[in-house]
């Protein structure tokens, strides 16, 4: 670990001027680190970023730029196989992702969660319940606030919960949270680590330097976790709905069940968790296992997940015109979560699906499609690819963008049905982010008339 002052001796390149590149080198500068904050944007388009700045950072624009034997803090951005990211490990004497420079100056325990689906969802869950017996835990990471950003606030009794992905691993060095949550691993982000097996690999990074006073949250519901080799002492902590997970947490009978350090005890049921569908049992059990860790009562953790109002973007009901609900699912961006949607979802469904592609296959996704759609609106990017995919099973329709899909659901849909929003695929075709996507879509629906429940 460095120590604070070391920081000031030293100096650092960041690449990329989004926000966690912006937290970074103004945590850098406040420390008295010689600081250049590069990206490929240009002068005018990095306005608005000037001036969040602190004053002593320089700044390069037009350019990524590397000074030699810089310590380097890359932007999750840009991707291990990139021109900018091979430039800057071999100029570099280090490659940092923010997340690490956070590690190396956090003062608090770090609750880490990371998976392929279900780690915004489980990361506020986890915040939510361990406020019950401290205040100040802060959320942060890819979640969407750096974490770099929230230093100030930390210290010693403080509880970091952070939301960490694969793009931010892949450039750690000794970060080492006290838990580490495994949410689930399917197929998402392959083009840009190059493979499945890459991409797992930057996930088990989160592990790499745990030691034995710490704990692994695993979720062995899940083949690819389950199938791992762990070669580190920290203490695991199984959960999952499958089997009674001995020394974990799992769901039984509609029980949230702790055998955490050997004694069995029921911790809720699951009308006190008030999400739907069996994925978000799972994001509880992974929740209610770090309650356990953290030795929090049970009686409190209970009352306190009753409040949890869950993430808007996720499953997210908007209304209800002439008896057809509307749910906005937009943060559905792989197979897998939609899959989730799918299964939790009751009656007749219109799917709206498509956006941009990431090399996804629909095979497995286009057969639970079959078994629980009745019609599928499919636009964006990728329409024609799940129209294949499909091939045939469900009846299908092409339209141009989401403003269309929605309006053609309304006009399809009859009493009972629920139209979904569950994209599969990314939003930057047509959007700006998820978010952007998802209020869309709610737009579009208010604008079918008004909404009831
Ligand atoms: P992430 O931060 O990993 O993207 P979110 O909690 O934001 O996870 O949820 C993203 C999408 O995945 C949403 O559509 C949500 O309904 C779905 N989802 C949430 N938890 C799970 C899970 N455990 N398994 C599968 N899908 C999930």
């Amino acid at each position: 670990m460095y120590k604070r002052n070391d920081f000031a001796r030293r100096s650092f390149s960041v690449l990329g001027a989004a926000k966690s590149g912006v937290a970074a080198a103004n945590v850098l500068a406040r420390l008295g680190a010689d600081v250049l904050l590069s990206d490929r944007k240009s002068e005018s388009e990095l306005q608005s970023v000037m001036s969040q700045l602190d004053e002593r950072v320089k700044v390069a624009a037009g350019r990524n730029e590397v000074r030699e034997g810089d310590v380097v803090v890359i932007s999750p951005g840009v991707a291990p196989t990139s021109t900018a990211f091979v430039e800057a490990q071999k100029l570099g004497s280090a490659v940092w992702s923010e997340v690490e420079l956070f590690y190396q100056l956090c003062p608090a325990p770090i609750v880490a969660i990371t998976g392929t689906d279900g780690k915004s969802t489980t990361t506020e869950l986890i915040a939510h319940l361990l406020r019950v017996a401290n205040p100040d835990v802060v959320v942060g990471g890819n979640i969407g606030n750096p974490l770099c950003g929230e230093l100030d606030r930390l210290s010693g009794t403080s509880i970091v919960v952070a939301e960490i992905s694969c793009f931010q691993l892949v450039t750690i060095d000794r970060f080492r949270p006290y838990v580490a949550v495994f949410t689930n691993i399917a197929d998402d982000h392959a083009y840009y680590h190059g493979s499945h097996e890459a991409y797992q690999a930057a996930k088990r990074r989160l592990y790499e330097n745990m030691r034995a006073e710490d704990y692994l949250v695993l979720n062995l519901d899940d083949p690819a976790i389950a199938g791992w080799t762990i070669d580190v002492p920290a203490r695991r902590v199984p959960y999952g709905v499958r089997q009674p997970y001995a020394g974990g947490l799992y769901f039984k009978n509609d029980k949230f069940v702790s055998d955490f350090e050997g004694s069995s005890t029921v911790i809720a049921t699951r009308s006190d968790l008030p999400l739907p569908g069996a994925h978000n049992v799972e994001n509880a059990l992974a929740a209610l296992a770090v309650t356990r860790i953290f030795g929090l009562e049970i009686d409190r953790v209970r009352t306190q997940m009753r409040t949890f109002r869950g993430l808007p973007h996720r499953i997210e009901r908007v209304g209800s015109i002439d008896g057809v609900g509307y749910v906005n699912d937009s943060k559905a961006t792989n197979p897998h979560s939609v899959v989730a949607a799918l299964e939790s979802s009751e009656g007749p469904l219109i799917l709206l699906a498509g956006g941009a592609d990431k090399n996804t296959d629909f095979a497995e996704l286009a057969t639970v499609i079959a078994e629980r759609v009745r019609l599928a609106i499919l636009f964006g990017e990728t329409k024609e690819k799940l129209r294949l995919a499909i091939g045939g099973r469900v009846p299908t329709q092409l339209v141009d963008d989401l403003r269309a899909a929605v309006q053609l659901a309304h006009s399809q849909a009859a009493e009972g049905d629920t139209v979904l929003l569950s994209p599969a695929c990314s939003s930057f075709d047509q959007f700006k982010s998820f978010e952007h996507r998802g209020e869309c879509f709610v737009e579009y629906v208010r604008a079918l008339g008004m909404l009831g429940n």
